[in-house]
């Protein structure tokens, strides 16, 4: 009996002090009590230790999200958050856990949706990092979950609302575009119509209303040319375009155009090309001559008669090939060299429009350009005259042998 209870006394010791991970007895029925005790701690020990491991997995995996994730308990305190999260409102782990979500966050479009209790919908507010002149717009949405508490997510849809407001303005601005040609087409049918018009008054209306339905025309080209830009595929490195060829075509294009922009039967200005016979690049034949032609004819259109045009095709000393553009034109402000490849817009509307400009010329040059790897450089002097450079990766070039 003695025995028996000073064993147990040594059992009851052992279990005490929680050295479990020694033996307590080896023998008899006290040995093999604390031998299971043992046992069962270490796997309880082992079980806890893997839940541990695998909520720590889950949390890695709740960090890596691109979204905010924020848990509030019942009463709206901070239990946890990613970095994401922490990004996006400036929380601190050492100092905001267990704060309130709405005294750290003042927006008060979210104190309304937080008040509101309605959550079915996210809200959108300002992220910490918000200034207007690098707008940073969170989309924010509350989802609760067990008792009482809330799973908070945040989402950044800067780009997204970015995107978005360039879709409507674009929308907005083709649809003026097209509208002024319209309603001065509209007026001379109407006039035709109402007005006894003699034969030379009819032919002046009907050549002004061609004017307008030409107008239209390069709009709605010059934007199926940038929707096929933005549909279809990278240019191709294994296509060659024989520039020299192309520039040929152009340099006659512009010739014709310089002619019926001086009104005088002869070409308004002093052209020079000069041109590297046997250099070409791979790429799009089309995009290539749309770019090329888009930067010869815009010196054509906005030098006054009298200027000097000169387009040059040659490779530079890092065998890169280079096309430029340069007039003496009237220049342009440096203001506006950074906007130019914006969609629609122009320095001079007046005197955009009266040579069937659309606006789009050089944005479609610049989409051109990013698709063949290319970079597009203008440099201006008021006053002066301009130089637009479209350089060609190495990569791209060939120099044939044939000339
Ligand atoms: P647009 O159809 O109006 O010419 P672009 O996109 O081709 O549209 O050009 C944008 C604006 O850049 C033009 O409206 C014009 O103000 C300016 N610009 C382009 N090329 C020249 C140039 N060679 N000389 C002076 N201004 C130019």
């Amino acid at each position: 009996m003695l025995l028996d209870t000073a064993r147990a006394m040594r059992v009851l010791q052992w279990l005490k002090e929680g050295h479990v991970s020694d033996v307590a007895l080896r023998q008899g029925l006290w040995g093999e009590v604390s031998d299971r005790v043992r046992r069962l701690v270490r796997e309880r020990e082992q079980q806890a230790q893997a839940s541990e491991k695998r909520l720590q997995a889950f949390l890695a995996a709740l960090q890596a999200s691109p979204n905010g994730l924020v848990l509030l308990d019942a009463r709206g305190r901070i239990e946890w958050f990613n970095q994401t999260a922490a990004a996006h409102f400036g929380f601190d782990v050492q100092r905001d856990l267990f704060q309130h979500f709405v005294n750290l966050v003042r927006d008060p479009g979210f104190a309304t949706y937080y008040a509101s209790g309605d959550f079915s919908r996210p809200v959108v507010m300002p992220g910490r990092e918000h200034t207007p002149a690098r707008p940073v717009r969170l989309s924010v949405h509350l989802h609760p979950y067990a008792e009482g508490r809330q799973l908070l997510l945040s989402r950044d849809v800067t780009q997204f609302e970015q995107a978005d407001a360039m879709r409507r303005d674009f929308v907005a601005n083709v649809s003026h575009e097209i509208r002024t040609p319209l309603t001065v087409l509209a007026g001379f049918v109407e006039t035709l119509q109402s007005l006894p018009l003699d034969e030379a008054q009819r032919s002046r209306y009907l050549d002004l209303m061609a004017q307008q339905s030409q107008r239209m025309e390069t709009l709605v080209n010059d934007l199926l040319v940038l929707s096929r830009l933005e549909g279809s595929p990278l240019p191709s490195e294994a296509e060659w375009v024989g520039v020299p060829r192309l520039l040929h075509y152009l340099e006659n294009e512009a010739r014709a155009l310089s002619t019926v922009l001086s009104e005088s039967g002869v070409p308004g200005h002093q052209f020079t090309f000069d041109i590297t016979q046997n250099l070409d690049i791979s790429g799009a034949h089309s995009e290539l001559q749309s770019a090329m032609s888009n930067l010869i004819n815009n010196s054509v259109r906005y030098t006054p008669n009298g200027g000097e045009l000169r387009v040059q095709w040659r490779l530079d000393d890092h065998g890169r090939a280079e096309f430029t553009v340069t007039d003496t034109g009237p220049g342009i402000a440096p203001e506006h060299i950074p906007r130019l490849t914006e969609r629609f817009y122009r320095v001079d509307r007046s005197r955009s429009r009266d040579t069937g400009g659309t606006g789009l010329g050089l944005a479609i040059v610049k989409h051109v350009a990013q698709r063949h790897g290319a970079e597009l450089k203008i440099e201006s002097t008021l006053g002066k005259g301009s130089r637009f450079v479209l350089v060609f990766p190495a990569a791209r070039v060939r120099t044939r042998l044939d000339d």
